[in-house]
């Protein structure tokens, strides 16, 4: 049985995500932008809300969480590097702990970089990984704390997943994303495709989050600083991946 997953914008470009399971009606928040979009959704589903999960410590990912724990007395559970910075925590996570979500048990991986502590949730049934500001739909969150080695790591255990997970980034940085994707890789025919589809969805107001693994190793041009034909393309073919990785990072910090 796969949970249902709804995504809620929220404030200006940020996501919330619902992660339903009908059967035994237990419901998970992962992340608190604002709290209203969240219990107007949970009120117009019927849903009751039994915890609240968070990836890390930012405000725009958190700053609801007073008034939906007012409103709901969820239990929040966050990453122990971050609970000195995150509302108190009933549960504290670390990577290799899981997290049950109806009836499915979420794996929690550490993906620092972003910030330090930053962490995601995979759930391997239903085929969901909840990224934040991590992998992001056609790019990466900035490295404000950690090295570029740091998240060059927690970018490759996301990558490791199944093709079809479905990637739930915190932002909808898509359009921005991908044109900065078509300055590292003009040519590549999936980016182009990809570019297409987002300005589509974006023309109908559709959020264009979560997407496909598949689709960001095809064309993220972070997953893919590790081909040797993107390290060309960059001017580095004799780099690591982590250096290629760093390099493109740093060429988007200023795009
Ligand atoms: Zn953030
Ligand atoms: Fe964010």
């Amino acid at each position: 049985m796969l949970l249902e997953l709804v995504t809620i914008p929220c404030l200006k470009d940020n996501y919330a995500f619902l992660m339903h399971d009908d059967a035994s009606g237990h419901t998970t928040l992962v992340d608190v932008p604002e709290a209203t979009p969240i219990l107007n959704t949970l009120a117009a589903r019927g849903w009751h809300l039994d915890q609240i999960l968070l990836t890390h410590h930012h405000s725009d990912h958190i700053q609801g969480v007073p008034d939906v724990v007012a409103a709901t007395s969820a239990p929040i559970l966050g990453a122990r590097a971050d609970a000195h910075r995150l509302p108190p925590l009933a549960r504290a996570l670390a990577e290799g702990d899981s997290v049950q979500i109806g009836p499915e048990q979420a794996q929690v991986l550490d993906v620092s970089g972003h910030t330090l502590g930053h962490i995601a949730f995979y759930l391997p049934v239903s085929g969901i990984a909840l990224t934040a500001d991590s992998l992001m739909t056609g790019g990466c969150g900035r490295l404000l704390e950690g090295t570029p080695a740091l998240m060059w790591q927690s970018l490759m255990k996301l990558a490791a997943l199944p093709g079809e997970t479905l990637i739930c980034s915190g932002h909808e940085y898509t359009t921005t994303n991908l044109r900065f994707a078509a300055t590292i890789e003009s040519d590549n025919p999936a980016l182009i495709a990809r570019t297409a589809k987002v300005a589509k969805a974006r023309a109908e107001n559709r959020p264009t989050v979560p997407s496909r693994l598949s689709g960001e190793l095809a064309t993220n041009p972070f997953l893919r600083a590790r081909l040797p034909h993107v390290k060309t393309l960059i001017g580095m073919p004799d780099a690591s991946d982590a250096e290629a990785f760093a390099e493109i990072r740093s060429r988007k910090d200023k795009f």
